[in-house]
């Protein structure tokens, strides 16, 4: 199994060292309600260990212990310089640039953990759970907060929308995060999913793409 240990920085020989993962669910409506989950005053954030990260190319293994693996497309800030209690009109000073990435998911473990109350550390940070693309540098996006994200399952559509209809945005999610978590260079923050959310099975092709930047392209392997 391979495992990440940094980003590239796209068209470019720079790589990125990967720091922590941090991720928000429940940040776009049409998802919270397909969930059937309620929408919560506060963001849900959970972690992603750094080895759970691949990049494009990559395989990812079928982890055995789940019959429910589902696809989130998700835009995936990355950090570029420290900051604690970071202000959401500095945020952007905070930005070393944006990918895309897929947020897999058990989704049997979770429901069951969330059933009992548990946290979501299996469901969500298993191996190979985070394929992120190459970066795109910040300069070269000029509103993060009008990307189209799609997920193509074998070619076929299965989301489709756009970081517009994200409920907290780029800047209030930095802000909010850093007033809990110091964030470092090169930390990674997956900013929750859009509607369309659905299972993978060994040996399909998912491709997660940010339209007119990056795409990430995997394969779907037996895990042992
Ligand atoms: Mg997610």
């Amino acid at each position: 199994m391979k495992m990440a240990k940094t980003l590239l920085i796209h068209n470019t020989q720079t790589e990125i060292e990967a720091g922590k993962i941090l991720c928000l669910g429940r940040n776009y409506a049409e998802h919270v309600k397909e969930m059937n989950a309620k929408a919560t005053e506060d963001p849900v954030i959970f972690f992603k260990p750094t080895s759970s990260l691949i990049r494009n190319g990559d395989p990812i293994y079928y982890p055995p212990i789940s019959r429910n693996m589902h696809h989130e497309v998700e835009l995936v800030i990355i950090i570029g310089k420290a900051g604690k209690k970071i202000h959401k009109s500095d945020a952007y000073d905070h930005v070393l640039g944006y990918a895309v990435g897929l947020d897999m998911t058990l989704r049997d473990i979770q429901a069951k953990a969330k059933k009992e109350g548990l946290p979501w550390t299996i469901a969500k940070g298993f191996d190979c759970s985070a394929p992120v693309s190459d970066i795109i540098p910040k300069e070269k996006i000029s509103d993060p907060g009008s990307l189209k994200l799609t997920c193509k399952v074998n070619g076929e559509l299965r989301q489709s929308s756009s970081t517009g209809k994200m409920i907290m945005k780029t800047d209030d999610i930095i802000e909010y995060i850093s007033s809990i978590f110091m964030l470092e260079p090169g930390d990674l923050i997956f900013t929750g999913t859009p509607e369309g959310v659905g299972p993978v099975s060994t040996g399909d092709i998912i491709e997660a793409e940010m339209e007119g930047y990056i795409k990430t392209s995997h394969k779907i392997l037996a895990g042992a």
